[in-house]
């Protein structure tokens, strides 16, 4: 078997959720069980979202948590630095290296440019809801031909590149927590992969890259469990080996709701203000959806490292109990 290469991805957008730092802390404790590296990518195509500082905040609560990464982007005497064999791990850093495999899937047939202004988009989707219908791309632009696209690109016109997928074809993929998934195309939108700004979507760039960067497992929250037949879409239309998949349950409050800000604290700065222990913390995050073989409750990163296994995550949401963390942070 290849070498096992996990990466976590955040979006620079604000700060470490503790669900953040659970999924990193999954990535890392199944790495190191397995003798592989864990990379961190820094995914900031959205730039409407962006937030200055928000990059250097993220791997500062990272280091806090002891969640260190092999390769990727770290902070070196102030700075930003990007360490590995596959970078850059910034993805604006990356754009030409998207502007190519876009180009390769268009000759391939398996996505157009699309010249469809705001203003029709809106329309569309307006009728479409009036209809009771789930509002889609209505596919106007998908019969224009390549070289008069290109013609109108020349021509200064503003274009995006859509996902072109089929009518009506099964999409399987393996989770290895909900087992087999199958989602029918026709449930699908044509995606857009490019903007208009020139940068691509999460959709493309996250399959790009975990391609080239050589990821094998791809673990995140199970709010991307719907994106990911788009994703192994575009792995089969390049012809490129699809990893393995691992959504993991939502971290909840005690409401067995999506924890959230609203209900109290959930940046991992937070807690760090507040004076928790860093390893009550990870201890505390890696019993939030997953459990040992014994009743064992307080563990070193090493032992963790020793058991941890995706066998042994819980299928419905890991429940952020306060009083336990306070319990554990007790203990240290
Ligand atoms: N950039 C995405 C996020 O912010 C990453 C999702 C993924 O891991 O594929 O959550």
């Amino acid at each position: 078997m290849s070498e096992v290469r996990v990466r976590f991805a955040p979006s620079p957008t604000g700060y470490l959720h503790i669900g953040g730092l659970r999924t990193a802390l999954y990535d890392y404790l199944f790495a190191k069980n397995k003798g592989g590296k864990y990379v961190l990518r820094i995914e900031d195509t959205d730039r409407t979202r962006y937030v200055e500082g928000a990059i250097e905040n993220l791997i500062q609560a990272l280091e806090w948590a002891g969640v260190k990464h092999d390769e990727g982007v770290f902070i070196e005497d102030g700075k930003l630095v990007q360490k590995g064999e596959y970078g850059p791990y910034i993805q604006s850093e990356r754009l030409d290296i998207y502007k190519k495999y876009i180009e390769e899937l268009i000759e391939k047939g398996h996505a157009y440019y699309c010249f469809c202004s705001k203003e029709r988009l809106d329309k569309v989707r307006e009728e479409q809801k009036a209809k009771g219908l789930v509002p889609k791309y209505d596919g106007y632009c998908r019969s224009i031909d390549i070289e008069e696209a290109k013609k109108r690109i020349e021509a200064g016109e503003e274009y995006t590149v859509r996902l072109k997928l089929p009518a009506n074809k099964e999409i399987k993929f393996h989770d290895a927590i909900r087992g087999e998934v199958t989602i029918n195309t026709k449930d699908l939108d044509d995606q857009v992969l490019m903007k208009s700004d020139g940068f691509p979507t999460y959709h493309f760039a996250v399959v790009v890259d975990d391609h080239l960067m050589k990821i094998t497992h791809i673990v995140r929250g199970e709010e991307w469990l719907p994106s990911t037949p788009k994703h192994v879409y575009l792995y089969e239309a390049f012809g490129w080996e699809k990893p393995e998949y691992i959504h993991l349950p939502t971290v909840l409050n005690k409401n067995k709701k999506k924890l959230s800000k609203r209900h109290g604290d959930v940046a991992v700065s937070d807690f760090r203000k507040k004076g928790y222990l860093p390893e009550a913390l990870v201890n505390y995050l890696a019993l939030v959806g997953w459990s040992p073989e014994d009743n064992q409750e307080i563990f070193s990163m090493n032992e963790l490292i020793d058991k941890f296994s995706f066998d042994r995550v819980a299928r419905t949401g890991g429940v952020f109990d306060k009083g336990k963390l306070n319990w554990i942070n007790g203990q240290y």
